[in-house]
């Protein structure tokens, strides 16, 4: 296919070497000075989508997709797929998909989990909004740039179902870390804590597969000082997207809401910034309950 690629950052480079890698004609575009293994280097998203079977975007957030779809809608093609990879609110995905569908074009929203490892190794998980027949024609390129894709329903409910598991993610990271802390004061050993919990009803994907207690579990960033994997402020943007749906859609989020008001004073106001979102547990284990 002929594709355009438009946001080169951390995940989008990766992305695009590996449909590029596959033998598909990738040309992108970043605003800034990025050159990409495989990849032509367009002047402009414009020249990037002009001609695209697909655009890719990989961009930080709703405001510039919406820029950058109406720079390129006008130069696609008649039946081409906007396929969006960005995590983004709701309401923009669904905007930028209905003014696709006014020009002729098939839009998908497609954001990821998996990180910036699983965008190099190619096994990002796609959650996907939008029309059946879009979804089939870009699953080849979800196969080379994920090793899985869900299709959610129609525009929007790709992002839907990242901030809802971002959201669960949020506030089950932050009860692990506080049962951790809790475990320390309580004299429990945190090795025999992670044998009874991990097999256990308290089990989850942050004690199980990325477990915040350094030393304990499969390795994770607590084994490497808590260098990101998944910074505390992509966890923060995801916890606000997920209230701000939760507010426009009239959903009682008490939780989503507690652990947004914590991760915005641990990436704000302490020392969470650049720290990856397990960094909790030091936080926890210096603190008492006042
Ligand atoms: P990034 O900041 O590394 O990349 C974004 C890129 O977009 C930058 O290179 C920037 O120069 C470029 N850009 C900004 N405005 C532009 C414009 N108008 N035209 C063209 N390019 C423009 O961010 P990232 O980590 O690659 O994340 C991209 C998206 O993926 C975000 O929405 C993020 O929330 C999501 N995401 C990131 C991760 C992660 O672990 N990094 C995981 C899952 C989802």
């Amino acid at each position: 296919m002929k594709i355009g690629f438009i946001g080169l950052g951390n995940m989008g480079a990766p992305m695009a070497a590996n449909l590029a890698k596959a033998g598909h004609e990738v040309a992108g575009y970043d605003t800034a000075d990025v050159t990409v293994d495989g990849v032509k280097r367009a002047e402009s998203a414009a020249e990037a989508a002009n001609g695209a079977d697909v655009v890719i975007t990989m961009l930080p957030n709703g405001q510039i997709l919406r820029k950058v779809a109406e720079e390129i809608i006008p130069t696609m093609e008649t039946g081409a797929i906007l396929l969006d990879c960005s995590t983004v609110d709701v309401d923009s995905a669904r905007a930028v998909a209905d003014q696709a569908a006014g020009s002729g074009l098939r839009a998908l929203d497609a954001p990821v989990s998996g990180g910036i490892g699983g965008a190099q190794a190619g096994t990002l998980t796609f959650m996907v909004g939008g029309d059946d027949d879009a979804f089939e024609t870009a699953k080849p390129l979800f196969e080379i740039m994920g090793q899985k894709a869900v299709h959610c329903g129609p525009s929007g409910n790709g992002q839907a179902a990242k901030i809802c598991n971002n959201m669960i993610l949020g506030a089950t990271m932050i009860v692990t870390c506080e049962a951790f802390a809790l475990a320390d004061k309580l004299g429990l050993d945190r090795q025999k804590m992670f044998d009874v919990v991990s097999t256990s009803s308290g089990y989850s994907w942050s004690m199980n597969a990325y477990c915040p207690a350094p030393g304990i579990g499969p390795q994770s960033p607590a084994d490497n000082d808590y260098i990101p994997g998944f910074a505390a402020e992509l966890m923060l943007k995801d916890l606000r997207l997920a209230m701000q749906a939760a507010e426009g859609a009239d959903a009682d989020t008490p939780l989503g809401e507690a652990a947004t008001n914590l991760y915005t004073e641990f990436v704000e106001n302490e020392d969470g910034a650049g720290r990856d979102f397990s960094a909790m547990l030091p936080r926890f284990e210096k603190r008492g309950r006042s």
